[in-house]
């Protein structure tokens, strides 16, 4: 595996591979690997010829400074999961290698900027956007692959991809969970045992929704699902709601062709979203 650290380096390698009429499949990660994240990898492995990873924890997507500064970075380990991956390069390079200084970014985005995640971390997909832009325009992926765990993010870029008219295809991959159904995330380090034990109410109350779907009212749905989440002290939810997965819109029946439930809640300090199709 090659660990390239400039974009002119990267974009050297990639037009080498391009000559050689290899596919190029991109995975942009912000590190402190998990099995989500090397899901993405085997996946891209399967479609593509040549898996390119990056790992930068972008700061303009950080809208919690003290979220950023805690945000956990185990390089060496990562290296190794990556090492034993299908993945060829990994680009790691430092903030002032993807910034100048007081760079400005705006993409509208419409009102997917200012709901569920983007209501509750203003700025949040400009930075994704912001990063995501950069990373495609030095990778220049055949495809780019993203986990449905963050839903709205996917939908974001797919916006930005058309927007821009950009070349690359987005592939949504599934969301990988722990065997009790947490699912997992970067930040589940930080919750204590007991807290873990507390973040499972997220599964929880998708997958009681997810058996109840076809019997209930989204209503009815609804009211049982926040019942579940607020059933523990330390477990705040920021919104759980039942959306059009096209839209991402609320829905009041089920009349929509594909419905998706998603989650957002603080168990301590730390916080975690999850989401389920429901049709
Ligand atoms: P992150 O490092 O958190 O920015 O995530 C990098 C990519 O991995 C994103 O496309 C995420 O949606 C994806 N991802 C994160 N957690 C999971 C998971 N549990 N299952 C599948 N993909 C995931």
């Amino acid at each position: 595996m090659k660990i390239l650290t400039s974009r002119a380096g990267l974009a050297k390698a990639i037009k080498g591979l391009k000559q050689k009429n290899k596919t190029i499949g991109f995975v942009p990660t912000m590190g402190a690997l998990h099995k989500g994240h090397l899901s993405l990898i085997k996946i891209a492995g399967e479609l593509t010829d040549v898996v390119v990873v990056s790992i930068f924890v972008n700061p303009t997507q950080f809208n919690n400074p003290s979220d950023l500064n805690k945000y956990p970075r185990p390089i060496e380990k990562d290296i190794e999961l990556l090492k034993a991956s299908r993945c060829e390069i990994l680009f790691l390079p430092e903030i002032s290698e993807m910034y100048s200084q007081n760079e400005t970014w705006n993409l509208d985005l419409g009102y997917l900027e200012s709901i569920l995640e983007g209501k509750f971390r203003p700025g949040h997909y400009q930075g994704v956007t912001q990063i995501v832009k950069k990373l495609i325009d030095v990778a220049d992926p055949d495809y780019v692959f993203l986990g449905q765990k963050d839903f709205q993010q996917v939908m974001v870029l797919e916006h930005m991809v058309k927007a821009l008219q950009l070349p690359a295809e987005l592939v949504m991959c599934p969301i990988v969970r722990e065997d009790d159904g947490l699912a997992l995330s970067s930040r589940n380090i930080h919750l204590s045992p007991e807290e873990r034990q507390k973040a499972l109410l997220l599964s929880d109350s998708l997958f009681e929704v997810q058996k109840h779907f076809d019997a209930e009212t989204i209503p009815q749905l609804k009211s049982k699902a926040l019942k579940i989440l607020s059933s523990e002290k330390n477990v705040t939810v920021e919104y759980f709601e039942i959306c059009d997965a096209k839209t991402l819109l609320p829905v009041e029946s089920k009349e929509s062709g594909s419905i998706i439930a998603l989650v957002a809640a603080k168990v301590g300090s730390t916080r975690l979203i999850d989401n389920i199709i429901l049709k």
